[in-house]
């Protein structure tokens, strides 16, 4: 059984994230629901959580600030002293296209540092306490631009598979503990992030012939999140129409 119902999803204002938040809040879980700068969408996320019946607290802080990480979560635990969060989607993510030939330092090491730093703050600041209670969810979104490279996205496609990476190497160190570690690696999704795209072209080179909906994704994380998966643990799951 799931001993707390606390979920903290990291860029949840937009997007993917906005989907998993209102997924897990239809579940159950009572959302942490982090974001940048983006107030005014992430309280929309939250007035819809709430119109479907469940709730959430806004969390906004830089995943890539270790001290806004911090202080963010210690002032929900004082907050909530018989608390915890027991499963985290680290899903906050930038791209900054550009062959490497002419990209620029900074946008290496943004992308670099929201995906990979990220991971590192947030995941450490709720470990421990997964381990404690012995039992956690950790979910993190990838990409299959980490799995199989992208030409002009040699940063994205770094950042994306050292956090596939970095999944499987903590899956192994916490699994004794009943805390899983799993990344999901997405295709072509709609959202703010691919409406650059020119999908009418890219949409023919997916097997399954369109780009997916951000709720497809939710759902795995559902599945992932719940008892039945309790067995699995360093996996990268795709979900790309068969892209990949
Ligand atoms: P969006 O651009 O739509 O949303 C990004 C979210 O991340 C926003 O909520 C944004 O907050 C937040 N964010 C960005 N930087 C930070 C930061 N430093 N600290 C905290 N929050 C931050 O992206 P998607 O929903 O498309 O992508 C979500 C994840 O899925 C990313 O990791 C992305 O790499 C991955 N992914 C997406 C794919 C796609 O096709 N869309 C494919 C494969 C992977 P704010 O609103 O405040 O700016």
């Amino acid at each position: 059984m799931t001993t707390s119902r606390y979920a903290l999803i990291t860029g949840a204002s937009r997007g993917i994230g906005r989907a998993i938040a209102l997924r897990l809040a239809a579940d159950g879980y009572h959302i942490l629901l982090n974001y940048q700068t983006n107030r005014s969408a992430a309280e929309a996320v939250l007035n819809d959580i709430r119109t479907g019946g469940g709730d959430g607290t806004l969390l906004p802080f830089d995943v890539t600030d270790p001290e806004a990480v911090e202080q963010a979560i210690d002032t929900w635990r004082q907050q909530h002293p018989d608390s915890y969060i027991s499963l985290l989607v680290n899903n906050a993510g930038i791209r900054h296209d550009d062959l490497l030939m002419w990209m620029s330092g900074d946008n290496w090491h943004r992308v670099l540092s929201t995906t990979l730093d990220g991971f590192f703050h947030v995941t450490r600041a709720l470990l421990q306490e997964m381990l404690v209670r012995k039992w956690g969810r950790i979910i993190n979104i990838a990409s299959l631009s980490g799995l199989s490279g992208m030409p002009g996205q040699t940063n994205y496609s770094a950042a994306k598979g050292g956090l596939i990476a970095a999944t499987k190497s903590l899956a192994r160190e916490v699994a004794r503990k009943h805390v899983t570690v799993n990344a999901i690696a997405p295709g072509f999704i709609r959202t703010d992030m691919t409406s650059d795209l020119d999908e009418t072209t890219l949409k023919k080179t997916i097997p399954a012939g369109r780009f997916g909906e951000a709720e497809e994704v939710a759902h795995l994380v559902s599945f992932l999140a719940s008892d039945h998966a309790s067995y699995i643990t360093g996996e990268v799951i795709s979900i790309d129409g068969g892209l990949s």
